[in-house]
């Protein structure tokens, strides 16, 4: 995938769930069609760390559910770094299960900032995320 596309709306939502749980990691789905993002599902972090991210298990299945049974795809996983980096860290290499976009939410300054890559292998590159 070479893009991923998203509203103000969706981006403002993923922001607004990292931002308040933050100085934890905060992560969720996102899915959609194709490389469109329709629905930005909120994830709890079982972790509660702020250096990485364990998705509740009961949540992600029910998420993955209800994403088959909307009949959309999951096309993206966002988690933020409250404390950096922008780009995917050692550990979210590791950890990319699944062949789908990963979004990082940093925070920069107080600003947050979305990057999103695709990890492949024990490599990224960078996707283009496009906000609409
Ligand atoms: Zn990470």
């Amino acid at each position: 995938m070479e893009s991923l596309t998203l509203t103000k709306e969706q981006l403002q939502k993923m922001i607004s769930h990292v931002d308040s749980c933050a100085p934890l990691e905060a992560c969720g789905l996102l899915a959609g069609l194709n490389s469109k993002v329709e629905t930005v599902l909120e994830v709890t972090n079982q972790a509660q760390s702020e250096v990485r991210y364990v998705m509740d298990p009961i949540e992600q299945l029910n998420a993955f559910e209800w994403i088959e049974s909307n009949g959309l795809d999951l096309i993206g996983i966002f988690h933020s770094h409250p404390t950096g980096p922008e780009t995917v860290s050692p550990t979210d290499i590791a950890q990319a299960a699944y062949a789908v976009v990963y979004v990082i939410l940093s925070r920069v300054d107080n600003d947050w900032r979305a990057r999103s890559f695709w990890i492949k292998d024990g490599a990224f590159s960078e996707v283009v995320l496009q906000v609409i």
